[in-house]
C-alpha cells in the first residue's frame, strides 16, 4: 500500500487549504525555477526515465510524446493543451485534482510547456465542471498575482501564459483532435491523422495534448527523481495512479495508489470490500466505460496495470475508473446503456460509427428483452469487429469493446434470456 509520504496529491479530498499558500506548505512550487533551469533535454530525459505513461486512457509514454515536439521553431509557436474534458462514464479523478489540488496542475503546466518550448498552454475543461472551473481559475489568478505565471514565470526566465477554456459538454471533445477543433471555435469533430498534433495541432502549430493527471504529477516526479517514480509498479507500468472506484463497493472513492496493486487489495483497503462480499461480485469494468468488462471471479487477483489487464484479461486500465457490479446488476442492460451513450455521442462524420453505434444499440435493446435469436449474438459480435478500427477516432472502438466484453464473458446469460423468452412464448 502506498505510504502517505509518497503521495503526489496531498489534498485530493479537499481536507486542507487549497490556496497557493496551502499548496506551498505541502511542497508544491518548491524549486520550480531550478527545475526549469536544468533545461529541456534534462526534463524530457527524466520524464522518459520515470516511465510515466499517459493517464488519459491510452497509456502512451509521456516523455516520448513530448520529444516529438520540434526543438527549433520554424516560426510557428508551440502549444501545450491539457485535456480536462473528463466525460467518460465512471471517470471522475481529474476533477478532484482541479477542485482540490489545482496548483499541482498549474505548476506542471509551466514545466511541461517549457520542456516543449510553449509559451502558452490551454486547459480545455468539461462543460459540466462548473465548480472545478471556479477553483482552477481562482488558482490561476493567484499564480499570476504571485508571479508564478506570466512574464518570467516563477523567476524561471520563461514567459508563460495559461488559459482556461470551458467546453460545452460534448463527450467527443475529449478526443484530442476534436478538442483542438472546439478550442479553435469550430464544431468538435475529430480530424484525420496524420498530421498528428505534434506536427500540426492547434491553429496548425505544433501541439501536445496531455491529460490533467499526466501533467499534475510532473513537478513531483522531477523534484523527487525519475527513479523514485519508476520504483512503483511493475516494469513498464510505473508510478502512482489515481483510481476512481464506483459502483457496488461499500465505500466508493478516488484514491492514489501504487500501480500494479491487486484488485483485491485496492477494494479491501480503500473501499471497505464488495457489497455483500466477494461471492456477490458479478463483473468489473476496470478502466472506464469503453474497456471490456471482466467476470468477477477473474478480477479478484487481477493486477491493476496496463499490461496485465490488457494481456491477461483482454480489457484495459484506461483511466483507472473501476466500475464494480454485483449480482443485482442486469449486465446486458448495463452494457446496453453504454451503447446508448456512445450512439448519442457519435459525431456522425464516419459511416461505421454513425450507423454502427445505432445498429448495435438497437440489437442490444432486443438482447435486454431476450427478443432475438441466438445466431444474432454472433452477428452482433461481427458488426462490432467491423466498426472497431475502421473509424476516424477511437469512439468507434469505445462503442464496440463493451459489447465484445459482454459477449465474451456473459454469452451464457444472453442465451439464457433468449431461450427463456422463447419458452415463455410457447
Ligand atoms: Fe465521429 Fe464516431 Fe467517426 Fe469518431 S468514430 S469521428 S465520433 S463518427
Amino acid at each position: 500500500m502506498l505510504k502517505d509520504q509518497d503521495r503526489i496529491f496531498t489534498n485530493i479530498y479537499g481536507m486542507h487549504d487549497r490556496t497557493l499558500k496551502g499548496a506551498q506548505s505541502r511542497g508544491h512550487w518548491d524549486g520550480t525555477a531550478a527545475i526549469i533551469k536544468k533545461g529541456r533535454d534534462w526534463i524530457i530525459d527524466e520524464m522518459k526515465a520515470s516511465g510515466l505513461r499517459g493517464r488519459g486512457g491510452a497509456g502512451f509514454p509521456t516523455g516520448l510524446k513530448w520529444s516529438f515536439m520540434p526543438k527549433e521553431s520554424d516560426g510557428r509557436p508551440s502549444y501545450l493543451v491539457i485535456n480536462a474534458d473528463e466525460s467518460e462514464p465512471g471517470t471522475c479523478k481529474d476533477r478532484e485534482i482541479m477542485r482540490h489540488d489545482p496548483h499541482t496542475l498549474i505548476e506542471g503546466a509551466l514545466i511541461a510547456s517549457f520542456a516543449m518550448q510553449a509559451h502558452a498552454c490551454y486547459i480545455y475543461l468539461r462543460g459540466e465542471y462548473i465548480r472545478e472551473r471556479e477553483a482552477l481559475q481562482n488558482a490561476i489568478d493567484e499564480a499570476y498575482a504571485s508571479g508564478l505565471l506570466g512574464k518570467n514565470a516563477a523567476k524561471s526566465g520563461w514567459d508563460f501564459d495559461l488559459y482556461l477554456h470551458h467546453g460545452a459538454g460534448a463527450y467527443i471533445c475529449g478526443e484530442e483532435t476534436a478538442l483542438l477543433e472546439s478550442l479553435e471555435g469550430k464544431k468538435g469533430m475529430p480530424r484525420m491523422k496524420p498530421p498528428f498534433p505534434a506536427g500540426a495541432g492547434l491553429y496548425g502549430c505544433p501541439t501536445t495534448v496531455n491529460n490533467v493527471e499526466s501533467i499534475a504529477v510532473v513537478p513531483t516526479i522531477l523534484r523527487r527523481g525519475a527513479s523514485w517514480f519508476a520504483g512503483f509498479g511493475r516494469q513498464n507500468n510505473a508510478g502512482t495512479k489515481l483510481f476512481a472506484i464506483s459502483g457496488h463497493v461499500n465505500n466508493p472513492c478516488v484514491v492514489e495508489e501504487e500501480m500494479s496493486i491487486t484488485f483485491e487489495e485496492l477494494i479491501e483497503k480503500h473501499c471497505g470490500g464488495i457489497r455483500g462480499g466477494w461471492d456477490n461480485l458479478k463483473a468489473v469494468i476496470p478502466g472506464g466505460s469503453s474497456v471490456p468488462c471482466v467476470r468477477g471471479e477473474k478480477m479478484k487477483d487481477a493486477i491493476m496495470d496496463f499490461d496485465y489487464l490488457r494481456g491477461e484479461l483482454g480489457s484495459g486500465l484506461g483511466t483507472a475508473a473501476v466500475i464494480v457490479m454485483d449480482n443485482s446488476v442486469d449486465i446486458i442492460k448495463a452494457i446496453w446503456r453504454l451503447s446508448k451513450f456512445y450512439k448519442h455521442e457519435s459525431c456522425g462524420q464516419c459511416t461505421p460509427c454513425r450507423e454502427g453505434t445505432g445498429w448495435m444499440m438497437r440489437v442490444m435493446e432486443r438482447l435486454v428483452q431476450g427478443n432475438a435469436s441466438v445466431e444474432e449474438i454472433d452477428m452482433l459480435f461481427d458488426v462490432t469487429k467491423q466498426v472497431e478500427g475502421h473509424t476516424i477516432c477511437a469512439l468507434g472502438d469505445a462503442a464496440a469493446w463493451p459489447i465484445q466484453g459482454l459477449i465474451r464473458n456473459f454469452r451464457d446469460e444472453i442465451e439464457d434470456r433468449i431461450k427463456s423468452k422463447r419458452i415463455a412464448a410457447e
